[in-house]
């Protein structure tokens, strides 16, 4: 047997509930120290008990490019549920056309900006309830989870409700966010430094678990960059370091894992499962792309300048990790696609370097 279906009396105390949460994060903002993801726990647990529907999974919509949609799985609420293919912290790379029978509803809710349900056999999500962010708070997010009850179907009020409580549950999330002086760099909407260190850190900790992985840091620094600011002003300089992280988060393909900016014009790319052929190949794509772009020129003021660009280039190191060679630390590994930059700079820039252990010995 289910639970009871809610009446309106019940979602409107849970409405209210989900306000005072919201209202009482001011007073708590240190009760949960480093775990960002307890923020979530009270709420989904209010939308979980009041509707026909058990929520199980919060995602953020890491990136929609062309077809593909990658998702982070943010949290995981129930931790005996069956689907290994989600785990806190993970991405899920989707098709939007493939349709993968596990993510009906979530890409339905992405491609129709709304709270998604159509019956799926199995393992899939049977609701998807759509959260939308402004992008410097990461954009949209998705909470899913699966109904119960013997109908197994949820009613069209109950629908209603989920989308009110998703939109209460976005200003959750960006409070929270906020709390953490949130992770994005607000010029060019990647991880900030802070969080692609983290990142960099999760991955080192992963092959503690799977010492046969691998995976490619690149580290990216714009060239003779002091120039563009010099000749054309720090307007068209924000402009260009924009247009970059853009370009960076557009060309993501499937073996792309992370990228933050590392600090002024320096980037740091993340390809997890990555051999180093590829991680170069996938560099080596992002260089040729920022070679050939034509940056829309700015005037010292603020003005564009209609039908004139202006051009940059890029140099990158890269350096491969593997399970077998950690112990090591973050700043070890950046080091050394450091080096790897270092020598494409020396060597006259506009270049992507491979690190090699002793690379005076040929
Ligand atoms: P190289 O090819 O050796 O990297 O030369 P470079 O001129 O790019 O390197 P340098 O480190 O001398 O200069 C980096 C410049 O980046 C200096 C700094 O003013 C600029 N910069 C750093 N952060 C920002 C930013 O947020 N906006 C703008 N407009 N400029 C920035
Ligand atoms: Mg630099
Ligand atoms: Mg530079």
């Amino acid at each position: 047997m289910g639970k009871p279906r809610p009446n309106a009396g019940q979602v409107l105390n849970a409405l209210g509930k989900l306000t005072s949460y919201l209202k009482s994060m001011d007073q708590n903002s240190s009760e949960f120290g480093e775990d960002k993801t307890a923020w979530f726990n009270y709420p989904l647990k209010i939308i979980s008990e009041t509707l026909h529907f058990n929520v199980s999974v919060l995602y953020r919509v890491s990136n929609i490019i062309n077809n593909r949609l990658i998702l982070e799985v943010i949290k995981v609420v129930d931790p005996g549920l069956m689907r290994i293919d989600l785990q806190e912290g993970r991405k899920v790379r989707l098709f939007l056309d493939a349709r993968d029978k596990r993510y009906v509803n979530e890409v339905h809710a992405v491609l129709n900006k709304k709270t998604s349900h159509i019956k799926v056999k199995g393992l899939g999500c049977d609701m998807i309830g759509y959260v939308y962010l402004p992008d410097n708070f990461g954009g949209i997010y998705l909470v899913g989870g699966d109904c119960t009850g013997k109908c197994r179907s949820i009613q069209d009020f109950e629908i209603s409700a989920m989308e009110i409580m998703c939109s209460l549950l976005s200003t959750i999330i960006m409070k929270t966010m906020f709390e953490q002086k949130a992770e994005y760099d607000d010029l060019t909407g990647l991880y900030n430094s802070g969080r692609i260190k983290e990142e960099v850190e999760k991955i080192i900790l992963r092959f503690k678990r799977r010492p046969y992985g691998s995976a490619v840091l690149a580290m990216g620094d714009i060239d003779f960059f002091k120039s563009v600011n010099d000749n054309y002003g720090h307007i068209q300089g924000d402009l260009v370091l924009k247009e970059v992280g853009r370009i960076i988060s557009n060309s993501m393909r499937e073996c792309f894992d992370f990228a933050g900016r590392y600090g002024g014009e320096e980037f740091l790319i993340i390809f997890e499962d990555s051999d180093i052929q590829g991680g170069f190949e996938a560099v080596e794509r992002i260089r040729h792309v920022i070679e050939k772009y034509d940056f829309p020129r700015i005037e010292r003021n603020g003005t564009p300048v209609e039908n004139k660009t202006m051009n940059v280039t890029m140099s990158f190191g890269i350096s491969l990790l593997t399970g077998m060679q950690t112990p090591v630390t973050p700043k070890a590994w950046i080091a050394k696609a450091d080096h790897a930059l270092y020598q494409s700079k020396h060597n006259g820039r506009n270049q992507t370097t491979i690190y090699q252990e002793n690379p005076g010995i040929k």
